[in-house]
């Protein structure tokens, strides 16, 4: 935050250092800001090493510096009312699923020398990946042992919620971790009279596809009525056009016709899960492309898709 710089700024021992930190920490600041602050993920550590004359403060003004934690939220993806078909999980199982962050810094030239291109990794999923070390090391459930504990609280949601009435169609639309919470969903509608259509994509099958043995089962027990499934780094579910969830609705004439069967005649309820930054306008905008074709155009298909989410009938669960 730029009101962390400007409070350094009043700790440097340096004259220099501190004009520099007050420059970052103001408007005429804001590009260098952006692309040495912002888009380098820099932390409070990274800054001290850059601005050494910082160094010297006591450790009360570091404590003052340092940003508050924010909790981070995870969907639920076990049922409090039926158990998932995989065998490990017990009545009081609370599981989630998640994706550990990774990525690299852009490069950054400073002064003709390239700097960037630091690994940095999430927070709190790469402390959720130690924590289960010993599991994804193949370790059997039985023997993981709890060696820390980890505070959680639960946050419930306002309306992402299954409609009362079972028999009500659905269609759950969770790429990667968005498949989180439809995990349980899938558990509640077990041996319900609704139809369930379920779209799921992730970069590979074999390794990214973490309930598929699950998700097979859901089709086979006819929990799930319909499955569309697409793996974007997979060569061989590759045909070039269909690539995402999106690009099934788009593209897979079965798909097209139930998503406008159960949206326009069934009146039957969508929900949306998972990364907010892409997915989910893009689909958004393929489903009104797709209910366009009965309505006369995708403006149409988009203002049906207004009128469904005032009616609670288009939800979306969307972070990032
Ligand atoms: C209601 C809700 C439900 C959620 N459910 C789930 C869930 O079920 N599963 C799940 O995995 N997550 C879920 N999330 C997201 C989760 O809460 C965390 O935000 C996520 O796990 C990252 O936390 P972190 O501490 O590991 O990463 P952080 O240390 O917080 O870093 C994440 C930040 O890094 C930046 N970043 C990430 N990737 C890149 C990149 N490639 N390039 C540049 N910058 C990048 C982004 O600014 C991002 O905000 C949910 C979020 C919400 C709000």
């Amino acid at each position: 935050h730029k009101r962390t710089l400007l409070n350094l700024s009043q700790l440097a021992t340096s004259a220099e250092e501190a004009a520099a930190l007050r420059y970052l920490s103001s408007k005429d600041g804001d590009a260098i800001y952006q692309t040495y602050i912002v888009d380098q993920r820099k932390t409070i550590v990274g800054l001290l090493q850059d601005f050494p004359s910082c160094q010297k403060m006591s450790l009360e003004s570091l404590f003052a510096l340092l940003p508050v934690l924010p909790p981070r939220y995870y969907s639920v993806a076990s049922s409090p009312l039926h158990q998932s078909p995989s065998e490990q999980e017990t009545d009081n199982t609370l599981t989630i699923a998640f994706s550990v962050v990774d990525y690299v810094t852009p490069s950054l030239m400073i002064a003709g020398k390239e700097e960037g291109k630091r690994r940095v990794h999430g927070v709190a999923t790469k402390y959720l990946e130690a924590f289960c070390a010993s599991h994804l090391a193949g370790a059997p459930a039985e023997s993981f042992e709890m060696t820390a504990s980890l505070p959680i609280f639960p946050k419930a949601t306002a309306d992402f919620r299954l409609p009362l009435d079972t028999s009500v169609p659905i269609i759950l639309i969770g790429p990667g971790t968005g498949i989180a919470p439809f995990m349980g969903f899938l558990a509640d509608r077990k041996g319900t009279a609704g139809s369930v259509d379920v779209y799921f994509g992730c970069r590979h099958e074999d390794h990214d596809w973490i309930y598929a043995d699950e998700m097979k089962q859901y089709q086979q027990d006819g929990t799930i009525s319909k499955l569309f499934t697409v793996f974007s780094r997979d060569n061989r579910s590759l045909d070039n056009k269909v690539k995402y969830v999106q690009d099934i609705m788009r593209h897979n004439e079965e798909a097209s016709q139930r998503l406008r069967d159960i949206l326009l005649n069934q009146k039957g309820m969508v929900y949306i899960c998972g990364d907010g930054t892409h997915m989910g306008r893009d689909v958004q905008v393929a489903i009104a492309e797709v209910l366009g074709k009965d309505l006369g155009g995708a403006h149409e298909g988009m203002k049906a898709i207004v009128e469904m989410k005032a009616s609670g009938r288009f939800l979306l669960d969307l972070w990032g």
